[in-house]
């Protein structure tokens, strides 16, 4: 499997720099995508030696592009991680339009937009690996996350689908439902709170980043061809249902 080229989105941060590394390290050629924090990303790249790519993963038109840049770059994307993912929090009183759409189109447009663009390649070639990263809180949602739950629920519907779609073409498609992982987007969450959702988990902490890049790193290998439309819940035991 070494060669095999993997885009993963939001690959420069979080539970995504861990997936990109990990690929990285057993022989991927990685491309690592971001949004809009060049800092972190420019860190990162010093740090890794990958290649990162900056365009929003809402956008289709840009989706595109890049993933033509990509395949230009680096060659033909085998493995897609559809990372990328944003929280805009609140409860219906106060959810507007703007922070629906943001949530859905960043969390689940962004899978369309990716898989789109590269979907007609990986059937001609006959291999594809797709892992699209959902969320604990897309299968049993969570108070004030109406936009969130509804986009991450979404993934784990359209993760079924595609993989039909996929199978007799040598194409998996598969999920990752994270429990509560130490990134950025957790210590947003306020200290009261998170003591209250530690509390909740039984293996007693958070998850770690390097964690559910495991998870992927097993889902994407060559020999993994008849796993396929299921999610893999890696959530310290929170959610067994
Ligand atoms: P972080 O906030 O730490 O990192 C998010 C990454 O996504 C960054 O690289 C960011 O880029 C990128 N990104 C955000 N919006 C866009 C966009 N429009 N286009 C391209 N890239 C974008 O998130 P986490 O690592 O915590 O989360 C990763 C994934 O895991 C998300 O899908 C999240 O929903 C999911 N998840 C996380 C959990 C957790 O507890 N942390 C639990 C369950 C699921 P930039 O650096 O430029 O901002």
């Amino acid at each position: 499997m070494a060669g095999r080229v993997a885009l993963v989105t939001g690959g420069t941060r979080g539970i995504g720099a861990a997936i990109s590394k990990m690929l990285k390290l057993r022989g991927y050629e990685v491309a690592a995508n971001y949004a809009g924090n060049d800092v972190a990303a420019k860190a990162f790249h010093e740090e890794t030696g990958i290649p990162v790519y900056k365009f929003d993963v809402g956008d289709y038109a840009a989706v595109k592009e890049a993933v033509t840049k990509i395949e230009k770059d680096l060659g033909p994307i085998d493995i897609i991680v559809n990372n990328a993912g944003i929280t805009r929090d609140a409860t219906m009183r106060k959810l507007d339009r703007s922070m629906w759409d943001a949530v859905i189109d960043t969390n689940l447009g962004s899978c369309f937009n990716v898989c789109k663009a590269a979907w007609d390649g990986m059937n001609q070639r006959g291999f594809g690996r797709i892992v699209n990263i959902g969320s604990i809180n897309g299968q049993g949602g969570q108070y004030g996350q109406v936009n969130y739950a509804a986009a991450k629920s979404g993934i784990h519907g359209f993760t079924k689908a595609l993989a039909q779609e996929g199978a007799s073409k040598g194409i998996t498609v598969n999920a990752i439902a994270p429990g509560y992982t130490d990134t950025d987007m957790v210590s947003a969450v306020p200290p009261n709170v998170l003591e209250k959702i530690i509390a909740k988990i039984p293996v007693g902490r958070l998850g770690k980043a390097d964690e559910i890049a495991r998870g992927v790193l097993f889902l994407v290998a060559d020999d993994a061809g008849f796993i396929t439309g299921s999610t893999l819940s890696i959530n310290g035991g929170q959610h067994m249902y």
